[in-house]
């Protein structure tokens, strides 16, 4: 085993100091050496009217990190449930986005949404919450998380202890072993794109591409970018299973149960 000690740095997504550790690489249904989670923050206008036709179109399944108290939640509902009837996965990203209001550029977060006067119990509570309404639209007991900002830490602690058991698996998992590696891109090209997926550090099996508005919005992609990416995916499904983020864990926990 090779250990190499990396300063990770994600587009603000995760910083931490980690040992990186070559591992078996996996192999996925169909033989294939990679899988990709593409997954979509906050549940935009952007993703029901460009993104998730786009995935249709290729059917390809991805993952909806989604806040139950956004008003496209409320006013789309019947189209985020017809979208997990067709294989997408609703994950949990939170009731109100709650997000250190203390870090640069922060200005818009709100004072009561601010992470760093919230309390461990508080956010456990909220994700809990957001379970059962992603429940009570999807009526699936099965799904993922994405810390919102990526933020883990209140009041000095990490949260994610405290609700692991709660879902199948936590965006940005596996990230520390060097099994997967995790990008939030905005404003690239549909080559960057393929760039990135092509370019992976030897011994990740599992790329996350977090993207948030896809043809409007903000922090967005091209429509064009992102069909470009999922047309190269499909055209080399030989190489890449793309799936939900919730498929994509399953898949890798029995896999780990069953290695034990
Ligand atoms: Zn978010």
């Amino acid at each position: 085993m090779i250990r190499v000690h990396v300063l990770l740095l994600v587009s603000g997504f995760l910083v931490s100091s980690f040992t990186l550790s070559q591992t078996e690489e996996l192999i996925w249904p169909g033989g294939r050496p990679m899988a990709v989670s593409l997954s979509y923050d906050d549940a935009l206008n952007s993703q029901l009217d460009y993104a998730i036709p786009a995935l249709d179109a290729y059917n390809l399944k991805a993952s909806f990190y989604v806040l139950s108290n956004s008003p496209v939640m409320n006013d789309r509902m019947g189209e985020w449930r017809a979208a997990s009837e067709r294989g997408h996965e609703l994950g949990n990203h939170s009731v109100y986005h709650p997000c250190s209001a203390s870090l640069p550029n922060r200005e818009w977060v709100a004072a009561h949404h601010d992470l760093d006067r919230y309390s461990i119990e508080q956010i456990v509570e909220e994700v809990t919450t957001a379970n059962t309404f992603l429940k009570a639209v999807d009526g699936k007991t099965e799904r993922t998380f994405t810390a919102p900002c990526g933020e883990v830490s209140v009041a000095g602690d990490n949260y994610l202890n405290e609700i692991r058991e709660d879902f199948i698996a936590i965006k940005g998992q596996g990230v520390e072993s060097g099994f997967s590696i995790v990008w939030n891109p905005t404003e690239v090209t549909g080559e960057q794109l393929i760039d990135y997926i092509k370019s992976v550090p030897a011994g990740v099996s599992l790329i996350n591409i977090i993207f948030h508005g896809v043809g409007g919005d903000y922090l967005s992609v091209s429509s064009k970018a992102h069909s470009k990416l999922l047309n190269f995916l499909v055209s080399n499904s030989k190489i890449y299973y793309v799936d939900s983020f919730v498929n994509i864990m399953k898949y890798k926990n029995k896999l780990d149960r069953d290695s034990d």
